[in-house]
C-alpha cells in the first residue's frame, strides 16, 4: 500500500509554470501553477 503511494508521488509530473514554463520549486502553494516570478500582480 505504502509503496503504491510513493510510486504515485514519484510519477507526478514536475510542476511547471503555466506562464514561463520553468520548474516550480514552491511546495507550499499546491494550487498555484505559476512560478513566483509570474505570480507578481504586475498589471
Ligand atoms: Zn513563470
Amino acid at each position: 500500500m505504502l509503496i503504491n503511494v510513493l510510486e504515485f508521488f514519484r510519477n507526478l509530473p514536475k510542476k511547471k509554470c503555466q506562464e514561463c514554463g520553468q520548474d516550480i520549486n514552491e511546495q507550499a502553494d499546491c494550487y498555484i501553477n505559476i512560478c513566483t516570478e509570474c505570480d507578481h500582480p504586475a498589471r
